[in-house]
């Protein structure tokens, strides 16, 4: 379904008309529209389409392709864009426009399709997926397992090309996934996302004796900020005494801590 407020989709679809056979889809179209008149006028009200529409997504297991070129449009402002490649994908697939029409008859609602398919005989897709897949060597997949472009420094496609097929859902919770494991994989660099006034009062040093063993991080120097206007105070404060209470009565133990904390500011 979409959302209440999104009735203006309901101006892409009009009453379903059949594809295939030697009759072009737009005569077929003037048919339908004079054999079921009330249908058709019902489907120009876009009022309530959102909350009276289901949408029936059609997804198949077949292994299918679509060709993505650029071409000039027709159309104002008559620019390149990215167009699929004619003849490569089917128009038209007679089990979706069968459930349709069982659906809408059990529940007394009108078995639509969009306008560019009848009219156009142009299929619409809303789940591009699949041209940079993932593979072991460039000549497998064009990324590696962690969304590095094969023979490319820095590179990395996070999006839906690099699900290698039609997962049978929905994809966008996949791609994010995807992206998210991406971008895990990434390795912290030191000093990153550091301003100039944190160099110049060595916060990076501070936040290494005062967290031993953290890594520098956005969080990490968003915290060490407050710490860094007060620092000199941060010395003596009752939290600085609670955290390193165990530490300070034993020789030990601190020994240990200005080791760590010197490995760390090497770090
Ligand atoms: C009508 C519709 C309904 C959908 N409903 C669902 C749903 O309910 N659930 C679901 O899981 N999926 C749904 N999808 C599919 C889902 O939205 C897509 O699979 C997903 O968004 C693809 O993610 P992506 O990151 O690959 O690309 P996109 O989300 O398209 O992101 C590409 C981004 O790149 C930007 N961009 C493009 N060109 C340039 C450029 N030259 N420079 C800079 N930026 C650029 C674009 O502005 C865009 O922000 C729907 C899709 C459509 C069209």
């Amino acid at each position: 379904r979409y959302s209440k407020g999104s009735d203006v989709m309901g101006m892409l679809a009009t009453v379903m008309v059949d594809g295939g056979g030697p009759i072009p889809r737009a005569l077929k179209f003037i048919g339908t529209v004079f054999r079921h008149p009330l249908q058709y006028l019902r489907t120009l009200w876009p009022i309530g389409f959102a909350q009276k529409s289901i949408i029936l997504l059609v997804m198949q297991t077949l292994d299918d392709s679509l060709k993505l070129v650029r071409r000039r449009r027709w159309i104002w402002p008559f620019t390149r864009s990215l167009t699929s490649a004619e003849g490569e994908v089917p128009t038209y697939i007679p089990v979706a426009n069968q459930f349709a029409r069982k659906l809408a008859n059990r529940i007394g609602g009108i078995p639509q399709s969009s306008y560019n398919e009848v009219l156009l005989d142009v299929p619409v897709t809303a789940h591009i997926l699949g041209g940079c897949c993932i593979g072991a060597t460039p000549s497998d997949g064009v990324i590696d397992l962690e969304n590095r472009v094969h023979g490319y420094k820095n590179m990395y496609v996070c999006d839906g090309s690099v699900i290698p097929a039609n997962p049978g859902v929905n994809p966008s919770l996949s791609i994010t996934a995807f992206s998210e494991r991406a971008m895990a994989l990434i390795p912290p660099k030191s000093m990153i996302n550091v301003f100039s006034f944190e160099k110049k009062w060595k916060v990076q040093q501070l936040l290494a004796t005062r967290s031993v063993g953290s890594r520098t991080s956005r969080t990490g120097t968003g915290g060490s900020r407050t710490s860094g206007v007060s620092r000199k105070k941060s010395k003596t404060t009752p939290r600085k005494k609670t955290n390193q209470a165990a530490g300070s009565s034993n020789k030990k133990k601190s020994k240990a801590r200005a080791g760590s904390r010197k490995k760390a500011a090497r770090r």
